[in-house]
This record gives structure tokens, C-alpha cells and sequence, in this order.
């Protein structure tokens, strides 16, 4: 590393703030840069659709304010890289409130971390009051200030982000609708045998689950009102089969999309849709440009069998961290030996161990009406273990991950 101009990292979020953290306690002694569109200091996202939404905590802050400076790690938030030159080893910054004012940064090496913008519902007009995506601590906060006095909420796709606002919204007693296309909700991720006991999850706690079918309009209406774009709220939710949902609170979960627009012309690759699309990288996060990598819910990395796929799990983007961060000092890394994530709705964790496919065999082993667990097996081999209130029996489940277990070993 020739000039000094160290480790810059853009996206303070959880994979940014990890390679930061992660290369200074690896022994890093060059400068490193930590530029943040948003302008928080890196906060951790599972809390806002849970105990964020649910007004039983503000903003859940990464780190303690005097780490950055403790760390020597040069923290700029209300700062978005708008291009890379990886030819030129440098980024051009904008301030987010004020792009015009922009300023070239060099690097020596560059980590990309800027994880996922959602999907907007198409043909809407973003700028209605009442209709909310969530992603981040404002989207979360927005979204909190109007449930108080709303008659009904309608949220639009049922995967784990739209099953746990559905579940915090029925905190606060609001009626909830629960839209979903597919069968059930959570059937891309988790096949529909388990979607139906997340539906009866949601049915016993009084949410109105309306699976199989799509939504063709988001209604709006009522008095024009200051600070919103059209002055128009949400105030309904026309479903395909014409049936009309009334809603205070519209929250749109269909996905996310990579935040990659900033590498236009930069010739960094990106993977194709058809494989998660994100940044194309090789099995340790390396991008197609020299000294450039990326990691987190925007990083399409390399799997074990050589295949491109992009994660949106928060263990995952803390794993491939670690391993950027080793690359990147010549250190070791820490990588899990089983992919995991978790989902709280209502009082339950569901948590996924293993790597489920929607099309698995599904062996439900254990259901006492709230609770299960439930084994996936692909050609008669374990692949995952799904469990909702279950922790000690997933997590007892890892070493048989680990090996090639055969499923009639469990069941
Ligand atoms: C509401 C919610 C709940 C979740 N719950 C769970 C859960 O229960 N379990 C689980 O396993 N996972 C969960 N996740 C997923 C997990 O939080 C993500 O996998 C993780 O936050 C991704 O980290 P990241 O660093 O890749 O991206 P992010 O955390 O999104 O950080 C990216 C940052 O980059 C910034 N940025 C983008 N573009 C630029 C630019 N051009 N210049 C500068 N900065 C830029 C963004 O503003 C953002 O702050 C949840 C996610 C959300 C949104």
C-alpha cells in the first residue's frame, strides 16, 4: 500500500462498520475511512422492524460515539460515493444533503458495504403520506409516529420483513391486513409446509392473512396536506380479486434491491439478476477491479460449489467481513461452518440453520399448535433445520450441518 491513502469503506452499515473494526484489531496501522450515505453512525437494522417499530428502543447504535476516534477509524456520515475510478484508485463524495459539493477521496484499498435499497410498489406514488418502506432508522421512526390513532394497516408481502412489521403493528392492537401473492408467507424462502404455520401464527394472533393473492392499486385520496409531494394519503389497498382494503398505514415489503448505481462506468462488475444480481465477486469478496472488494446484503459472492449468491442475513454480512478484513491484513479469518438467520414476530424466534430450498422435503417433527420444528432434507440428505420458539433444539441440530447427515437419522 503505497500512498497512505489506506482502507476506505463505503457504507456505514453493519458490513462496514465490521471491515472497519475488523482490519484495526488485525494490527492495521494506515488510515481508514468510513463514508456513510445516512447521517447516523452505523446502527444495526434487525431491531427497527421489531423493538424499534414497537417504541421499546430509539436508534441501536453499532458503536459507542468515542469508538471511532479510540479506533482511529474516520467515521463520515451524511456522505455518498457517487463514482469510482478504480483505474485512478479514488471516489468521488458527495454530501448527501448537498450534492453538489463533492470532493475526490483516494484509496488504497476500497470495500464496497452499501447493502439494499427496498423495492418500491410499482406505479405508486412514493411521496403519499401513510405509504412506508423500511429500511432504515428514519424509514422506522416515520413509520412509528403514525401508528398511533391508525385504524387499519395493510402490508403488502409477507416475507420476513412484512411478517414482522404485520406482527409488531398487532402490538399496538392496529387491525392488519397481511398481503401475499405467493400461497403463503415466507414461501420463497421456506416452502409453503412451513408457511402455513406461519400463517396460523399470524391467524391466532388476529391478522387477516390474504395469501395467494396480489394487490392491483395502492388508493389514495383526502385533503391536501403540507410537506408531502402530491399532499395525498393512502387510504385504501384495491386487491387483484377487487376487494378494497381500507388503510391509514400502507408498508410495502417486496424486496430490495442492490445499491450499485454509484459503479456506473466504473467497469466493476456486477452479477446478473437471474443469479441475486449485486457486485460480482470471487469466494473472499474480491471485486473484478484490482484492490477493490465488497461485502454484506450488496456482495455477490462465490459459494462453496463456486456459485454466485447474494445473502440478506445479517450473520452472513458479519462473516464475509471477517473475511475481507483478513484478506485485506493478511490475517485469519472467522467463518461459520453453517449459515444462520432468525426472525422475531409476536413473542416466537423462528431461526433457520442450514441452507433451506423452497422445494426441500419438509419433516415437520415437533408442533404444539404455536411452537415447531421442522427438518428439510434434499435426496434424502439434511440441508436445514427450522424452528419457531425452538432455540435449543436448532442449535443442537449444527453439528449434523456440518456433516453429509442422512434425514433418516432425525425423523
Ligand atoms: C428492518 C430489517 C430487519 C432485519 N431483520 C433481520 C433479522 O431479524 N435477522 C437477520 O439475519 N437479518 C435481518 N436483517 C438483515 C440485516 O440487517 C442486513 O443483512 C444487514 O443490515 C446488511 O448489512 P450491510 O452492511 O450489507 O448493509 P446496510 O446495513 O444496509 O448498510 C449499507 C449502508 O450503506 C449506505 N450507502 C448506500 N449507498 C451509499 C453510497 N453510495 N455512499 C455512501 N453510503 C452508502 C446506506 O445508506 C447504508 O447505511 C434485517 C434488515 C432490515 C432492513
Amino acid at each position: 500500500m503505497g500512498n497512505n491513502a489506506g482502507v476506505v469503506i463505503v457504507g456505514a452499515g453493519l458490513g462496514g462498520i465490521r471491515v472497519a473494526e475488523s482490519v484495526r484489531s488485525a494490527g492495521y496501522e494506515g488510515s481508514v475511512t468510513l463514508i456513510g450515505a445516512e447521517p447516523h453512525p452505523p446502527y444495526d437494522r434487525p431491531p427497527l422492524s421489531k423493538n424499534v417499530l414497537a417504541g421499546k428502543q430509539e436508534r441501536p447504535d453499532l458503536k459507542p460515539a468515542e469508538f471511532f476516534a479510540d479506533s482511529s477509524i474516520d467515521l463520515r456520515t451524511g456522505r455518498t460515493v457517487v463514482s469510482v475510478d478504480p483505474q485512478a484508485h479514488s471516489l468521488t463524495v458527495a454530501h448527501t444533503d448537498d450534492p453538489g459539493n463533492t470532493e475526490t477521496v483516494a484509496y488504497d484499498t476500497l470495500v464496497l458495504a452499501t447493502g439494499l435499497t427496498p423495492r418500491a410498489f410499482p406505479g405508486a406514488d412514493e411521496s403519499l403520506a401513510g405509504l412506508h418502506t423500511l429500511r432504515t432508522i428514519d424509514d422506522a421512526l416515520g413509520l412509528r409516529t403514525e401508528i398511533d390513532g391508525a385504524r387499519s394497516a395493510v402490508v403488502i408481502g409477507a416475507g420476513f420483513i412484512g411478517c414482522e412489521v404485520a406482527a409488531t403493528l398487532r402490538g399496538y392492537g392496529v387491525p392488519v391486513t397481511l398481503v401475499e401473492p405467493a400461497p403463503t408467507p415466507l414461501a420463497a424462502a421456506l416452502g409453503e409446509q412451513i408457511g402455513e404455520l406461519v400463517t396460523r401464527l399470524h391467524i391466532n394472533n388476529e391478522v387477516d392473512v390474504r395469501a395467494g393473492v396480489g394487490v392491483a392499486e395502492i388508493v389514495s385520496g383526502g385533503e391536501k396536506s403540507g410537506g408531502y409531494g402530491s399532499g395525498d394519503r393512502v387510504t385504501a389497498v384495491k386487491l387483484d380479486d377487487g376487494t378494497e382494503l381500507p388503510a391509514d398505514i400502507v408498508v410495502v415489503g417486496i424486496g430490495s434491491i442492490p445499491v450499485t448505481g454509484f459503479l456506473d462506468g466504473s467497469g466493476i462488475e456486477l452479477a446478473d439478476r437471474s443469479v441475486g444480481g449485486g457486485i460480482a465477486c470471487d469466494a473472499v469478496g474480491k471485486t473484478s477491479a484490482d484492490d477493490v472488494y465488497a461485502v454484506g446484503d450488496v456482495a455477490n459472492w462465490l459459494d462453496g460449489e463456486g456459485n454466485p449468491k447474494r445473502v440478506e442475513h445479517w450473520n452472513h454480512v458479519v462473516e464475509q467481513a471477517s473475511v475481507v478484513a483478513a484478506t485485506i491484513t493478511g490475517g485469519e479469518s472467522v467463518r461459520g461452518a453453517v449459515p444462520y438467520f432468525w426472525s422475531d414476530q409476536y413473542d416466537v424466534k423462528i431461526q433457520v440453520l442450514g441452507e433451506p430450498r423452497a422445494d426441500d422435503d419438509v419433516h415437520i417433527v415437533d408442533d404444539d399448535g404455536k411452537k415447531f420444528l421442522a427438518y428439510y432434507s434434499r435426496d434424502g440428505i439434511l440441508t436445514a433445520v427450522v424452528g419457531a420458539g425452538k432455540v435449543a433444539a436448532v442449535m443442537k441440530t449444527r453439528p449434523r450441518l456440518m456433516t453429509e447427515t442422512p434425514i433418516s437419522e432425525l425423523i
